[in-house]
């Protein structure tokens, strides 16, 4: 079975590497897609953020990483994909997930999500909590992945 990850990833952290290595554990395949987040304006592109998340999801065999266009429904059909990914924090991430969720499945009704509890210590981790410290010259090594961090501090500076 296939599985979709969408999000924005402006950038990816561990936050959601973890979510990937889970699902890349429970799925055949997982395709992370970046979508173009209207609501959100992004600080990386699209590609950059494709580029950061293949970095260090290298040794991962059944990961691959795309930008969506469009609904995400749509993406996950096109790309074969049944299951729909998500990470759930706090309370806060819960209401918009099932606002979410619940589209979604008015949408296509053959596509489910599925929630991943995210770890106790990436619980209040974002990116945009991430971006900030970043910002401000603050350590951001237990937020972003190892092998992308030079890229995102010099980026943010
Ligand atoms: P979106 O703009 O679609 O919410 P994000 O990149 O912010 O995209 O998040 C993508 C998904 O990953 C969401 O389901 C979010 O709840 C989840 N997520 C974000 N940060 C974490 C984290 N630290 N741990 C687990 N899941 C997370």
């Amino acid at each position: 079975m296939k599985a979709m990850y969408p999000g924005s990833f402006d950038p990816i952290t561990i936050g959601h590497l973890d979510i990937i290595e889970r699902a890349s554990k429970l799925y055949d395949e997982v395709v992370v897609a970046i979508n173009e987040n209207v609501s959100k304006k992004a600080t990386f592109s699209p590609q950059e953020r494709k580029e950061l998340i293949e970095k260090c999801t290298r040794h991962f065999s059944n990961v691959r990483v795309i930008i969506g266009n469009g609904l995400t429904v749509n993406i996950a059909k096109k790309e074969g994909c049944s299951v729909l990914v998500r990470g759930i924090r706090a309370i806060a991430d819960y209401e918009y997930e099932l606002a979410l969720a619940t589209t979604n499945m008015k949408l296509d009704k053959d596509i489910e999500t599925v929630f991943l509890v995210a770890k106790p210590e990436f619980s209040f981790l974002s990116s945009s909590i991430a971006k900030e410290v970043a910002h401000y010259g603050g350590d951001i090594t237990q937020m972003i992945p190892e092998s992308i961090i030079e890229e995102v501090k010099e980026r943010l500076l």
